[in-house]
């Protein structure tokens, strides 16, 4: 038996590490699921997640979330949920129940303040300010609104062969309000079973929920498909689908991992994630697309990690 967590964005490295120091103490990978996503809600430099998020073109942070067992399959899921520091644990929560366990807008609200979650203003004075910039942009330069976003999404394994899945997210930025993405959607977003492996997702919910692509990954691993293989396999044939057959398809990025602890990501877009097993500390892996539907993965760049520190923290005027 063995450990590992894998999982999306840069964003979600401090937490990956903290994911696999649990692990490695025989920590359960529910457990440890929902110690990294906490870790990325909690910080108020990532726009996209949690505390600090980004809000809805009325200035409301309205996030979606979810976990899944990959033991039993539980699932429990929020979205559209509001003033809620750990959306993901309100999800959790909610996994342990057969019915009403996925909840919306309000009803998911209610749900929880009622069972004692932390509650807070999730609107930070950095956020309203970016929001308020971008309507005056939106309005003075007639921008397309919606290019900031990014779901914290990840997979564990733990060393008693149980793994999770557990993404959180504020949406699109801009969206409109009620707006729902992929990241709280079995199948799409996450999808995980502990004697196959597990997926995730981040990037467009609109076209990334119309191929079901956690779901795909995970069936292809279990035809026999290495992680790698599998997410070559749903993710690069799918977008050229869908922009045969829709016209066109926006970003997307997922990773995998299996019961083994093996990992894969695919992307249509520069791509960064956190990953670490057992065998391998914990590191930051960039992704690319490749030629003939393959994954160019290299390590991250001293430079690289400067800049995006500079840019996440950078004043807002
Ligand atoms: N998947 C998220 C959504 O559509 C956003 C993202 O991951 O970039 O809400």
């Amino acid at each position: 038996m063995t450990y590992g967590t894998i999982a999306t964005w840069r964003m979600a490295h401090e937490g990956v590490i903290k994911a696999n120091e649990l692990l490695k103490k025989q920590g359960t990978a529910g457990d440890a699921v929902e110690a990294l996503i906490n870790t990325v809600e909690a910080y108020t430099y990532y726009k996209s997640v949690g505390y600090g998020g980004l809000p809805n073109e009325q200035g409301v942070v309205e996030m979606d979330a979810a976990f899944m067992n990959g033991d039993s399959f539980a699932i429990g899921a929020v979205a559209g949920i509001q003033n809620v520091k750990h959306a993901v644990s309100v999800a959790r929560s909610l996994s342990h129940d057969h019915f009403n366990s996925f909840r919306v807008g309000s009803g998911a609200t209610q749900y929880a303040m009622q069972n004692d979650f932390e509650i807070v203003n999730m609107l930070t004075p950095r956020a309203r300010k970016i929001w308020q910039n971008r309507l005056k942009e939106m309005r003075e330069k007639n921008l397309n609104p919606y290019d900031g976003h990014d779901t914290v999404g990840a997979i564990t394994l733990d060393l008693q062969g149980s793994m999770a899945a557990a993404t959180s997210t504020s949406g699109l930025f801009m969206k409109k309000a009620g707006r729902i993405g992929d990241s709280p959607l079995s199948g799409s977003g996450f999808y995980v079973d502990s004697e196959v492996g597990g997926a995730a997702a981040t990037g467009l919910g609109e076209d990334i929920m119309k191929g079901c692509l956690s779901y795909e990954i995970v069936r292809l691993m279990a035809d026999g498909k290495t992680p790698q293989e599998a997410c070559d396999q749903a993710v690069y044939p799918f977008i050229e689908k869908l922009k045969k057959r829709y016209g066109k398809a926006g970003e997307f990025s997922l990773v995998a991992m299996n019961h083994k602890g093996e990992w894969g990501v695919a992307t249509n877009v520069e791509f960064t994630f956190s990953v670490g097993n057992e065998q391998k500390a914990s590191r930051i892996l960039m992704a690319n697309p490749g030629s003939d539907q393959t994954t160019i993965i290299e390590p991250i760049t001293q430079a690289w990690l400067d800049a995006y520190e500079k840019r996440i923290k950078a004043p807002v005027e």
